[in-house]
């Protein structure tokens, strides 16, 4: 079961991240389209598996395909 994380957040792209940032409100939009907390705590991954990520961290096999962004509860 996949839950659509723009229905709950809002997202805004990071500005000047240096390498990619982690924390409770920045997820990472894959380059496949779909967007992975930094810090998930349960399985997940986007579809391409790229980004795979749980127990409180992830990882990226090619970050230059990743987008930080920012999430805002709506
Ligand atoms: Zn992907």
């Amino acid at each position: 079961m996949k839950i659509d994380l723009r229905s709950i957040y809002r997202f805004h792209p990071i500005e000047g991240a240096d390498g990619l940032p982690s924390g409770g409100d920045v997820y990472y939009e894959c380059e496949c389209g779909d967007i992975v907390s930094s810090v998930s705590f349960v399985k997940a991954a986007c579809k391409c598996g790229n980004v795979a990520g749980g127990h409180g961290s992830v990882t990226t096999q090619s970050p230059e395909k990743v987008k930080p962004l920012r999430g805002k509860l709506r």
